[in-house]
Protein backbone atom coordinates (compact mmCIF):
# COMPACT_ATOMS: atom_id res chain seq x y z
CA UNK A 1 0.00 0.00 0.00
CA UNK A 2 1.00 3.43 -0.57
CA UNK A 3 2.28 6.40 2.10
CA UNK A 4 1.81 9.57 1.53
CA UNK A 5 4.28 11.77 3.42
CA UNK A 6 3.74 15.60 3.39
CA UNK A 7 6.95 18.23 4.35
CA UNK A 8 6.04 21.84 4.61
CA UNK A 9 8.57 24.92 4.36
CA UNK A 10 9.88 24.95 7.86
CA UNK A 11 11.67 21.05 6.63
CA UNK A 12 13.27 22.22 4.07
CA UNK A 13 13.95 25.85 4.42
CA UNK A 14 17.99 25.80 4.59
CA UNK A 15 19.96 22.79 3.97
CA UNK A 16 20.43 21.81 7.35
CA UNK A 17 17.04 20.99 7.36
CA UNK A 18 17.28 19.11 3.61
CA UNK A 19 19.92 17.00 5.05
CA UNK A 20 17.79 16.23 8.17
CA UNK A 21 15.01 15.56 5.16
CA UNK A 22 17.24 13.18 3.64
CA UNK A 23 18.19 11.38 6.72
CA UNK A 24 14.21 10.64 7.48
CA UNK A 25 13.31 9.45 4.12
CA UNK A 26 16.77 7.53 3.98
CA UNK A 27 15.26 5.14 7.10
CA UNK A 28 12.12 5.27 5.47
CA UNK A 29 11.39 1.96 3.86
CA UNK A 30 7.68 2.29 3.00
CA UNK A 31 7.28 2.02 -1.21
CA UNK A 32 5.68 3.04 -2.61
CA UNK A 33 6.18 5.99 -1.25
CA UNK A 34 5.12 9.85 -2.22
CA UNK A 35 6.64 12.97 -0.97
CA UNK A 36 4.98 15.78 -1.23
CA UNK A 37 6.76 18.72 -0.51
CA UNK A 38 6.13 22.75 -0.26
CA UNK A 39 8.65 25.67 -0.75
CA UNK A 40 11.29 26.82 0.71
CA UNK A 41 10.77 28.29 4.09
CA UNK A 42 8.99 31.34 3.54
CA UNK A 43 9.65 31.76 -0.26
CA UNK A 44 5.68 32.07 -1.17
CA UNK A 45 5.79 35.05 0.66
CA UNK A 46 8.56 36.14 -0.84
CA UNK A 47 7.49 35.56 -4.63
CA UNK A 48 3.57 37.20 -3.91
CA UNK A 49 5.99 40.34 -2.70
CA UNK A 50 7.89 39.87 -5.90
CA UNK A 51 4.77 39.66 -8.07
CA UNK A 52 3.40 42.87 -6.31
CA UNK A 53 6.60 44.36 -7.26
CA UNK A 54 6.38 43.43 -11.10
CA UNK A 55 2.95 44.42 -11.13
CA UNK A 56 4.03 48.11 -9.95
CA UNK A 57 6.75 48.26 -12.53
CA UNK A 58 8.90 48.81 -9.94
CA UNK A 59 11.73 47.32 -11.69
CA UNK A 60 14.47 47.97 -8.58
CA UNK A 61 12.21 46.57 -5.89
CA UNK A 62 11.88 43.79 -8.38
CA UNK A 63 15.00 42.89 -9.51
CA UNK A 64 16.51 43.39 -5.86
CA UNK A 65 13.91 40.55 -4.81
CA UNK A 66 14.49 38.02 -7.46
CA UNK A 67 18.52 38.41 -7.04
CA UNK A 68 17.67 38.04 -3.02
CA UNK A 69 15.64 34.62 -4.03
CA UNK A 70 18.30 33.67 -6.21
CA UNK A 71 21.05 33.87 -4.05
CA UNK A 72 19.31 32.09 -1.34
CA UNK A 73 18.30 29.18 -3.18
CA UNK A 74 21.42 29.28 -4.71
CA UNK A 75 23.26 29.84 -1.21
CA UNK A 76 21.28 26.01 -0.34
CA UNK A 77 22.48 24.53 -3.64
CA UNK A 78 26.20 26.02 -2.78
CA UNK A 79 25.87 24.50 0.76
CA UNK A 80 24.72 20.83 0.29
CA UNK A 81 26.28 19.89 -2.80
CA UNK A 82 30.15 21.89 -2.98
CA UNK A 83 32.45 21.31 -5.74
CA UNK A 84 29.67 18.74 -7.17
CA UNK A 85 26.76 21.87 -7.78
CA UNK A 86 27.13 22.33 -11.13
CA UNK A 87 24.37 20.67 -12.24
CA UNK A 88 21.59 21.24 -10.18
CA UNK A 89 23.05 25.24 -10.21
CA UNK A 90 22.33 25.38 -13.42
CA UNK A 91 18.79 23.62 -13.09
CA UNK A 92 18.02 26.38 -10.33
CA UNK A 93 19.62 29.27 -12.59
CA UNK A 94 17.08 28.28 -15.47
CA UNK A 95 13.82 28.09 -13.29
CA UNK A 96 15.05 31.39 -12.05
CA UNK A 97 15.31 32.60 -15.65
CA UNK A 98 11.72 31.28 -16.67
CA UNK A 99 10.62 32.58 -13.87
CA UNK A 100 11.35 36.40 -14.73
CA UNK A 101 10.47 35.61 -18.16
CA UNK A 102 6.74 34.93 -17.09
CA UNK A 103 6.37 37.99 -14.72
CA UNK A 104 7.54 39.87 -17.52
CA UNK A 105 5.24 37.93 -20.12
CA UNK A 106 2.13 37.88 -17.93
CA UNK A 107 2.29 41.01 -15.97
CA UNK A 108 -0.59 42.77 -18.04
CA UNK A 109 -2.77 39.85 -17.74
CA UNK A 110 -5.33 39.48 -14.49
CA UNK A 111 -3.19 38.88 -11.16
CA UNK A 112 -4.54 35.87 -10.25
CA UNK A 113 -3.81 34.50 -13.59
CA UNK A 114 0.13 35.79 -13.80
CA UNK A 115 -0.02 34.86 -9.81
CA UNK A 116 -0.30 31.28 -10.74
CA UNK A 117 2.00 31.25 -13.61
CA UNK A 118 4.87 32.39 -11.31
CA UNK A 119 4.08 31.58 -7.37
CA UNK A 120 4.10 27.44 -8.83
CA UNK A 121 8.15 28.63 -8.81
CA UNK A 122 8.75 28.13 -4.80
CA UNK A 123 7.62 24.36 -5.55
CA UNK A 124 8.91 23.59 -8.50
CA UNK A 125 12.78 25.14 -7.03
CA UNK A 126 12.11 23.53 -3.88
CA UNK A 127 11.79 20.09 -5.31
CA UNK A 128 14.43 20.50 -7.77
CA UNK A 129 16.79 20.91 -4.72
CA UNK A 130 15.54 18.53 -2.83
CA UNK A 131 15.41 15.32 -5.30
CA UNK A 132 19.03 16.29 -6.32
CA UNK A 133 19.57 16.10 -2.58
CA UNK A 134 17.31 12.68 -2.21
CA UNK A 135 19.51 11.07 -5.44
CA UNK A 136 22.88 12.14 -3.81
CA UNK A 137 22.86 10.91 -0.91
CA UNK A 138 21.52 7.47 -2.55
CA UNK A 139 17.30 7.40 -1.82
CA UNK A 140 16.74 6.92 -5.35
CA UNK A 141 14.02 9.53 -5.91
CA UNK A 142 11.80 10.11 -9.18
CA UNK A 143 11.03 13.64 -9.56
CA UNK A 144 7.51 14.67 -11.10
CA UNK A 145 5.96 18.13 -12.24
CA UNK A 146 2.31 18.32 -9.95
CA UNK A 147 0.60 20.39 -12.48
CA UNK A 148 0.26 17.11 -14.84
CA UNK A 149 -1.05 15.09 -12.03
CA UNK A 150 -3.44 17.43 -10.62
CA UNK A 151 -5.77 18.06 -12.87
CA UNK A 152 -8.01 21.86 -12.11
CA UNK A 153 -10.76 24.56 -13.79
CA UNK A 154 -8.74 27.41 -14.12
CA UNK A 155 -9.79 29.12 -11.32
CA UNK A 156 -6.95 30.83 -10.77
CA UNK A 157 -5.38 31.12 -6.72
CA UNK A 158 -8.11 28.76 -6.00
CA UNK A 159 -8.43 26.02 -8.68
CA UNK A 160 -10.95 23.40 -8.12
CA UNK A 161 -9.70 19.60 -8.91
CA UNK A 162 -10.94 17.69 -11.61
CA UNK A 163 -11.22 14.40 -9.61
CA UNK A 164 -11.25 12.01 -12.39
CA UNK A 165 -9.03 13.17 -14.54
CA UNK A 166 -6.67 13.87 -11.26
CA UNK A 167 -6.95 10.47 -10.66
CA UNK A 168 -6.20 8.87 -13.94
CA UNK A 169 -3.22 10.69 -14.02
CA UNK A 170 -1.88 9.65 -10.91
CA UNK A 171 -2.87 6.10 -10.91
CA UNK A 172 -0.62 5.74 -14.36
CA UNK A 173 2.37 6.32 -12.25
CA UNK A 174 4.29 3.17 -11.55
CA UNK A 175 7.50 2.19 -9.81
CA UNK A 176 8.81 1.88 -6.81
CA UNK A 177 11.13 4.34 -6.28
CA UNK A 178 10.29 7.49 -3.99
CA UNK A 179 8.02 9.57 -6.10
CA UNK A 180 8.81 13.10 -5.20
CA UNK A 181 6.51 16.30 -6.41
CA UNK A 182 4.92 19.34 -5.29
CA UNK A 183 2.20 20.58 -3.17
CA UNK A 184 0.00 23.58 -3.75
CA UNK A 185 0.10 24.01 -7.67
CA UNK A 186 -2.15 22.04 -10.61
CA UNK A 187 -2.77 22.74 -14.00
CA UNK A 188 -5.44 23.23 -16.50
CA UNK A 189 -6.04 20.28 -19.31
CA UNK A 190 -4.05 22.40 -21.23
CA UNK A 191 -1.46 22.94 -19.31
CA UNK A 192 -2.08 26.11 -17.87
CA UNK A 193 -0.31 26.15 -14.04
CA UNK A 194 -2.59 26.97 -11.64
CA UNK A 195 -2.48 27.22 -7.17
CA UNK A 196 -4.86 25.73 -4.58
CA UNK A 197 -5.14 28.59 -2.45
CA UNK A 198 -2.20 29.20 0.17
CA UNK A 199 -1.38 26.53 2.65
CA UNK A 200 -2.53 24.11 0.18
CA UNK A 201 0.30 21.55 0.19
CA UNK A 202 -1.38 19.33 2.92
CA UNK A 203 -4.39 19.10 0.76
CA UNK A 204 -1.94 18.19 -2.47
CA UNK A 205 -0.97 15.40 -0.39
CA UNK A 206 -4.02 14.44 0.90
CA UNK A 207 -5.30 14.48 -3.20
CA UNK A 208 -2.26 11.73 -3.71
CA UNK A 209 -3.60 9.25 -1.11
CA UNK A 210 -7.56 9.55 -1.99
CA UNK A 211 -6.40 8.56 -5.99
CA UNK A 212 -3.93 6.08 -4.54
CA UNK A 213 -5.74 4.59 -1.89
CA UNK A 214 -3.04 5.14 0.26
CA UNK A 215 -2.85 3.56 3.61
CA UNK A 216 -1.76 6.24 5.68
CA UNK A 217 -1.02 10.17 5.14
CA UNK A 218 2.03 11.40 7.21
CA UNK A 219 2.50 15.03 7.58
CA UNK A 220 5.28 16.34 9.03
CA UNK A 221 5.43 19.69 11.05
CA UNK A 222 7.35 21.85 13.05
CA UNK A 223 5.23 20.65 16.44
CA UNK A 224 4.72 17.37 17.58
CA UNK A 225 1.16 17.06 16.16
CA UNK A 226 -2.20 18.66 16.92
CA UNK A 227 -2.96 20.07 19.70
CA UNK A 228 -6.34 21.57 21.56
CA UNK A 229 -4.59 25.32 20.92
CA UNK A 230 -2.16 26.58 19.03
CA UNK A 231 1.11 25.36 21.16
CA UNK A 232 2.97 28.63 19.80
CA UNK A 233 0.24 31.07 21.34
CA UNK A 234 -1.43 28.98 23.84
CA UNK A 235 1.55 28.13 27.02
CA UNK A 236 -0.62 25.16 28.15
CA UNK A 237 -1.72 23.40 25.04
CA UNK A 238 -2.11 20.22 25.20
CA UNK A 239 -1.79 17.77 22.34
CA UNK A 240 -4.53 15.55 20.94
CA UNK A 241 -3.45 11.81 20.66
CA UNK A 242 -6.74 10.97 18.59
CA UNK A 243 -9.30 12.90 17.02
CA UNK A 244 -12.26 12.47 14.17
CA UNK A 245 -12.12 13.41 10.69
CA UNK A 246 -15.30 15.71 11.59
CA UNK A 247 -13.65 17.27 14.62
CA UNK A 248 -9.95 17.92 12.67
CA UNK A 249 -12.30 19.31 9.69
CA UNK A 250 -14.23 21.87 12.44
CA UNK A 251 -10.57 22.99 13.51
CA UNK A 252 -9.22 23.58 10.48
CA UNK A 253 -12.12 25.09 8.78
CA UNK A 254 -12.68 27.68 12.04
CA UNK A 255 -8.56 28.85 11.26
CA UNK A 256 -6.40 26.33 13.03
CA UNK A 257 -3.11 27.11 10.91
CA UNK A 258 -1.94 23.26 11.09
CA UNK A 259 -3.77 21.76 8.74
CA UNK A 260 -5.83 23.13 5.22
CA UNK A 261 -9.26 22.56 5.38
CA UNK A 262 -9.61 20.87 2.54
CA UNK A 263 -7.28 18.13 3.30
CA UNK A 264 -9.63 15.87 5.66
CA UNK A 265 -12.61 14.87 3.54
CA UNK A 266 -10.64 13.32 0.49
CA UNK A 267 -9.00 10.96 3.28
CA UNK A 268 -12.25 10.46 5.45
CA UNK A 269 -13.86 9.04 2.28
CA UNK A 270 -11.07 6.79 1.43
CA UNK A 271 -10.77 6.29 5.26
CA UNK A 272 -7.38 7.06 4.97
CA UNK A 273 -5.83 7.79 8.02
CA UNK A 274 -3.73 11.06 8.76
CA UNK A 275 -1.11 11.37 11.39
CA UNK A 276 0.59 15.02 12.09
CA UNK A 277 4.30 14.12 13.22
CA UNK A 278 7.28 16.04 14.57
CA UNK A 279 10.01 16.43 11.91
CA UNK A 280 12.31 17.45 14.71
CA UNK A 281 11.38 14.60 17.61
CA UNK A 282 11.24 11.99 15.52
CA UNK A 283 10.48 9.56 18.56
CA UNK A 284 7.80 11.77 19.60
CA UNK A 285 4.17 10.08 19.68
CA UNK A 286 2.14 11.14 16.64
CA UNK A 287 -1.42 12.45 16.50
CA UNK A 288 -3.83 10.12 14.44
CA UNK A 289 -6.87 11.16 12.74
CA UNK A 290 -8.76 8.92 11.60
CA UNK A 291 -12.68 7.56 11.66
CA UNK A 292 -12.16 6.09 15.26
CA UNK A 293 -10.60 9.15 16.84
CA UNK A 294 -11.33 10.19 20.12
CA UNK A 295 -15.29 10.04 20.79
CA UNK A 296 -14.66 12.31 24.16
CA UNK A 297 -15.61 15.95 22.94
CA UNK A 298 -12.87 18.11 24.43
CA UNK A 299 -12.76 22.27 24.19
CA UNK A 300 -10.05 23.03 21.75
CA UNK A 301 -9.39 26.82 20.88
CA UNK A 302 -8.44 28.70 17.63
CA UNK A 303 -7.35 32.04 17.40
CA UNK A 304 -7.53 34.54 13.99
CA UNK A 305 -5.92 37.29 14.05
CA UNK A 306 -5.75 40.47 11.62
CA UNK A 307 -9.51 40.28 11.34
CA UNK A 308 -11.91 43.54 10.49
CA UNK A 309 -15.79 43.30 11.06
CA UNK A 310 -18.21 45.05 9.03
CA UNK A 311 -21.25 45.83 10.02
CA UNK A 312 -24.11 46.82 7.51
CA UNK A 313 -27.49 48.48 7.59
CA UNK A 314 -30.03 49.03 5.18
CA UNK A 315 -29.91 52.66 4.06
CA UNK A 316 -33.60 52.88 4.40
CA UNK A 317 -36.34 51.66 6.94
CA UNK A 318 -36.32 47.78 5.38
CA UNK A 319 -34.73 45.18 7.97
CA UNK A 320 -31.66 43.23 7.18
CA UNK A 321 -33.87 40.27 5.42
CA UNK A 322 -33.25 37.55 3.38
CA UNK A 323 -33.19 39.36 -0.10
CA UNK A 324 -30.86 41.71 1.43
CA UNK A 325 -28.11 38.91 3.08
CA UNK A 326 -28.32 37.51 0.10
CA UNK A 327 -27.03 40.36 -2.17
CA UNK A 328 -23.87 40.69 0.51
CA UNK A 329 -23.09 37.31 0.90
CA UNK A 330 -23.21 37.10 -3.08
CA UNK A 331 -20.81 40.25 -3.19
CA UNK A 332 -18.31 38.40 -0.53
CA UNK A 333 -18.61 35.07 -3.03
CA UNK A 334 -17.95 37.11 -5.78
CA UNK A 335 -14.52 38.73 -4.01
CA UNK A 336 -13.48 35.16 -2.93
CA UNK A 337 -14.04 36.17 1.06
CA UNK A 338 -14.87 33.86 3.29
CA UNK A 339 -16.95 35.27 6.61
CA UNK A 340 -15.16 33.81 10.05
CA UNK A 341 -18.60 34.97 11.56
CA UNK A 342 -21.98 36.58 10.44
CA UNK A 343 -24.09 37.62 12.85
CA UNK A 344 -27.14 39.22 11.91
CA UNK A 345 -30.72 41.15 13.42
CA UNK A 346 -33.79 42.78 12.34
CA UNK A 347 -32.09 45.96 10.42
CA UNK A 348 -27.69 44.53 10.89
CA UNK A 349 -25.71 42.38 9.64
CA UNK A 350 -22.15 41.92 11.31
CA UNK A 351 -19.15 40.10 9.25
CA UNK A 352 -15.95 39.55 10.45
CA UNK A 353 -13.28 38.79 7.48
CA UNK A 354 -9.69 38.35 7.08
CA UNK A 355 -7.72 41.90 6.51
CA UNK A 356 -7.02 40.92 2.97
CA UNK A 357 -6.63 44.02 1.54
CA UNK A 358 -6.53 42.49 -2.42
CA UNK A 359 -10.01 41.39 -1.95
CA UNK A 360 -11.42 43.14 1.31
CA UNK A 361 -11.08 46.96 0.08
CA UNK A 362 -12.96 46.43 -3.41
CA UNK A 363 -15.94 44.31 -1.06
CA UNK A 364 -15.94 47.09 1.31
CA UNK A 365 -16.05 49.89 -1.41
CA UNK A 366 -19.30 48.25 -2.89
CA UNK A 367 -20.93 47.46 0.10
CA UNK A 368 -20.70 50.94 1.42
CA UNK A 369 -22.11 52.45 -1.84
CA UNK A 370 -25.12 50.58 -0.74
CA UNK A 371 -25.23 49.59 2.81
CA UNK A 372 -24.34 52.28 5.95
CA UNK A 373 -21.24 50.74 7.03
CA UNK A 374 -19.36 50.46 10.22
CA UNK A 375 -16.08 48.73 10.26
CA UNK A 376 -13.82 47.61 12.86
CA UNK A 377 -9.84 46.95 11.85
CA UNK A 378 -7.14 44.96 14.20
CA UNK A 379 -9.62 42.47 15.44
CA UNK A 380 -8.78 38.78 17.52
CA UNK A 381 -11.39 36.12 16.80
CA UNK A 382 -11.05 33.38 19.28
CA UNK A 383 -13.06 30.25 17.81
CA UNK A 384 -14.00 27.72 20.82
CA UNK A 385 -15.34 24.38 20.21
CA UNK A 386 -17.12 22.28 22.84
CA UNK A 387 -17.02 25.29 25.11
CA UNK A 388 -18.76 25.55 28.63
CA UNK A 389 -19.57 29.30 29.89
CA UNK A 390 -17.08 29.42 32.79
CA UNK A 391 -14.19 28.56 30.71
CA UNK A 392 -15.68 31.61 27.87
CA UNK A 393 -15.69 34.08 30.61
CA UNK A 394 -12.29 33.17 32.11
CA UNK A 395 -10.71 33.41 28.92
CA UNK A 396 -12.87 36.53 27.96
CA UNK A 397 -11.60 38.33 30.93
CA UNK A 398 -12.75 42.02 30.96
CA UNK A 399 -12.07 42.67 27.42
CA UNK A 400 -14.92 44.18 25.32
CA UNK A 401 -16.29 41.65 22.87
CA UNK A 402 -16.76 43.42 19.42
CA UNK A 403 -19.38 40.04 18.18
CA UNK A 404 -20.03 36.83 19.11
CA UNK A 405 -21.61 33.90 17.99
CA UNK A 406 -22.66 30.62 19.41
CA UNK A 407 -24.19 27.48 18.37
CA UNK A 408 -24.39 23.68 20.15
CA UNK A 409 -20.75 23.05 19.82
CA UNK A 410 -18.79 26.37 18.82
CA UNK A 411 -18.93 30.33 20.56
CA UNK A 412 -17.15 32.57 18.55
CA UNK A 413 -15.81 36.30 20.75
CA UNK A 414 -14.18 38.89 18.68
CA UNK A 415 -11.90 41.05 20.63
CA UNK A 416 -9.46 43.81 19.81
CA UNK A 417 -6.47 42.42 19.35
CA UNK A 418 -4.78 45.54 21.53
CA UNK A 419 -6.31 44.34 24.42
CA UNK A 420 -4.86 40.19 23.80
CA UNK A 421 -2.14 38.38 25.35
CA UNK A 422 0.75 38.06 23.42
CA UNK A 423 0.33 34.44 25.55
CA UNK A 424 -2.73 32.79 26.18
CA UNK A 425 -3.23 30.50 29.04
CA UNK A 426 -6.07 28.05 29.08
CA UNK A 427 -8.33 27.43 31.86
CA UNK A 428 -9.96 24.08 33.33
CA UNK A 429 -13.21 23.57 32.05
CA UNK A 430 -14.65 25.47 35.70
CA UNK A 431 -12.79 28.46 34.09
CA UNK A 432 -9.85 28.57 36.95
CA UNK A 433 -6.46 29.65 36.15
CA UNK A 434 -6.98 31.72 33.07
CA UNK A 435 -3.78 33.59 34.04
CA UNK A 436 -4.22 36.26 30.96
CA UNK A 437 -0.47 36.77 30.32
CA UNK A 438 -0.25 40.72 29.09
CA UNK A 439 1.66 41.82 26.38
P1 LIG B 1 3.63 23.69 7.24
O1 LIG B 1 4.44 24.77 6.61
O2 LIG B 1 4.38 22.44 7.52
O3 LIG B 1 2.33 23.47 6.52
P2 LIG B 1 2.29 25.36 9.16
O4 LIG B 1 3.12 26.51 9.67
O5 LIG B 1 1.27 25.65 8.12
O6 LIG B 1 3.28 24.21 8.69
O7 LIG B 1 1.55 24.62 10.38
C1 LIG B 1 2.23 24.36 11.56
C2 LIG B 1 1.94 25.45 12.59
O8 LIG B 1 0.56 25.42 12.91
C3 LIG B 1 2.62 25.25 13.92
O9 LIG B 1 3.90 25.81 13.93
C4 LIG B 1 1.67 25.90 14.93
O10 LIG B 1 2.14 27.17 15.34
C5 LIG B 1 0.39 26.13 14.12
N1 LIG B 1 -0.83 25.65 14.79
C6 LIG B 1 -2.00 26.34 14.83
N2 LIG B 1 -2.93 25.65 15.49
C7 LIG B 1 -2.37 24.49 15.88
C8 LIG B 1 -2.86 23.36 16.61
N3 LIG B 1 -4.12 23.31 17.04
N4 LIG B 1 -2.01 22.32 16.83
C9 LIG B 1 -0.75 22.37 16.37
N5 LIG B 1 -0.22 23.42 15.69
C10 LIG B 1 -1.01 24.48 15.45
N1 LIG C 1 4.01 27.19 -0.37
C1 LIG C 1 2.58 27.37 -0.26
C2 LIG C 1 2.28 28.42 0.81
O1 LIG C 1 3.20 28.88 1.48
C3 LIG C 1 1.82 26.12 0.00
C4 LIG C 1 2.07 25.46 1.35
O2 LIG C 1 3.10 25.73 1.98
O3 LIG C 1 1.24 24.68 1.78
O4 LIG C 1 1.15 28.78 0.96
MG1 LIG D 1 0.80 24.84 6.21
Amino acid sequence: MTTVYKFGGASIQDAAAIRHLGEVLATTRERPLVVVVSAMGKTTNALEALLTAARSYDDRDYRSRLDELRSAHLATVDALFGDRKAAVAERVEALFEELDRRHRTHRQEPRPFHYDQTICFGELLSTTLVAAWLNEIGTATDWHDARELIVTDARHQAANVDWPATRERIRALDGDRLLLTQGFIGGTPDGVSTTLGREGSDFSAAIFAHCLEAGELVIWKDVPGLFNADPRRFDNAVQLQRLSYDEAIELAWHGAKVIHPKTLAPLREKGIPLKVRSFEELDAPPSVISAEGASAVTPAFILAEEQVLLELRPRDFSFMDEARQHDILGRLVEAGEHANLVDSGATRLSLCLDAHPARLEPLVESLAADYALERHDDLTLLTVRHPTEPLLEALSGDREILAERCNRDTAQRLFRSSECPETWHLPDQEGKGAGQSVR
